[in-house]
């Protein structure tokens, strides 16, 4: 019998994977309209579209923050989080009409702009003896592209 190792995982499968050191998120683009869907869907869902088929792609991992919220109390379950304390969720625009919720990280509440440059990371949410370690993705700020 193999011992079993509690890796670190997502808490979603499918939701992110890390790609040559650089977390990315994983959508669906349709064949024939171009139309991204994240999380992953099984079909387009324009309604104008013909053809359905969809495949598997990576969102670009830097944009926008768009607009935030910041979320005061404790979600109820089936959320859950270790060390908890009030935490930003942002809506971050990363172009080609793309918009991904997401919570924001590295960044005190009060500093927080609309427009500032953000980039894809993933963290851990929580961890249990008996699943391990469970990993989310979060926008962290990034350096503007040609900053020091
Ligand atoms: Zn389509």
């Amino acid at each position: 019998m193999m011992t079993q190792q509690h890796a670190s995982t997502p808490i979603v499968e499918g939701l992110f994977e890390i790609v040559a050191g650089t977390p990315k998120l994983i959508g669906s683009q349709c064949h024939a309209c171009n139309t991204i869907y994240f999380p992953q869907a099984l079909s387009c869902r324009n309604p104008k579209c013909r053809d359905k088929s969809v495949e598997q792609t990576f969102l670009p991992h830097c944009g926008t923050l768009y607009s935030y919220t910041v979320q005061r109390y404790q979600p109820p379950p089936l959320f859950r989080m270790d060390h908890w304390s009030p935490y930003a969720l942002g809506l971050v625009d990363l172009g080609k009409g793309l918009q991904v919720m997401g919570m924001l990280t590295g960044i005190k509440l009060d500093e927080i702009a609309i427009g500032m440059a953000l980039k894809l990371v993933v963290e851990p949410l929580y961890s249990h003896a008996d699943i391990g370690e469970k990993l989310t993705y979060k926008f962290a700020p990034a350096e503007r592209a040609g900053a020091a």
